[in-house]
């Protein structure tokens, strides 16, 4: 059985000195086990100096285009350059609040590949969709346009996180029954996209108000390869009881 991974998302939140004295009690406090943070772009570099083997960083958004004239961007190269070995693509916030679009997600999953940096590549229904009953068809579109183009061996350096917008940031966790049927259809998707080979090199993680009281329950799903942890991420000792959880 592959290993869980725990991620945290602390998207903008933290000044340099919270960031900091996050990093030291997370170190302080993780015993061997091991994690990956996404932090803001200004702390890569901090983030990158003060963590040990246990912990990985990522970024939280990467440009679709490789390199040029696109003021305000940070390319894939550059994350590769500073030792990011993470980068979260497609997250409902950054389609809802910045217009990704599905082909935007696809750019930028390539290019990560391509500069050695593992796409958290996320999906997730909203509200409505979910009410409607028809979401299964529109996470099958979502998963199959972020992986267009993307060869079956490269399956293996890719995470997919499902993230149930109506879930996200709201303290309502999707119950068990509901992800189990999300990740298993996911994951049988990618069976048919790529192969059973290469679909079971994929880690499918779930991500939305996930928090340390839920998580024994949460982890204790096969389906489960691991969690995206936002807001709970901010708060050490919680997100440690997490990672331990896993
Ligand atoms: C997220 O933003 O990826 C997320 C899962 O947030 P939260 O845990 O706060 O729901």
């Amino acid at each position: 059985m592959k290993k869980k991974i725990v991620i945290g998302n602390w998207k903008m939140n933290f000044q340099m000195d919270e960031a900091i004295n996050f990093i030291i009690d997370l170190k302080e406090g993780l015993g061997d086990c091991t994690t990956v943070l996404c932090v803001p772009y200004p702390y890569l570099s901090l983030s990158q100096e003060l963590v040990d083997d246990r912990i990985a960083i990522g970024a939280q958004n990467v440009c679709q285009f490789e390199k040029g004239a696109y003021t305000g961007e940070i390319s894939a190269s550059m994350l590769q350059s500073l030792g990011t070995e993470y980068v979260i693509v497609g997250h409902s916030e950054r389609r809802s609040f910045f217009n990704e679009t599905d082909a935007m997600v696809n750019a930028k999953v390539l290019l990560a590949l391509e500069h050695d940096l593992c796409p958290i590549i996320c999906i997730g229904e909203n509200l409505a969709q979910r009410e409607s009953n028809d979401f299964l068809p529109f996470l099958k579109n979502q998963l199959l346009a972020a992986f267009k183009n993307v060869a079956a061996n490269d399956l293996a350096s890719c995470i997919v996180a499902y993230e149930p917008i109506w879930a996200i940031g709201t303290g309502k966790q999707a119950n068990l029954l509901q992800i189990k049927e999300v990740h298993a259809f996911l994951k049988n998707e990618l069976i048919v996209a790529f192969g059973e080979q290469n679909a079971e090199k994929i880690q499918i993680i779930y991500g939305g108000s996930v928090k340390a009281a839920q998580a024994k329950e949460l982890f204790s799903l096969p389906e489960v390869e691991g969690a995206l942890v936002g807001s709970a991420s901010l708060d050490a000792k919680e997100f440690i009881q997490i990672i331990k959880a896993s």
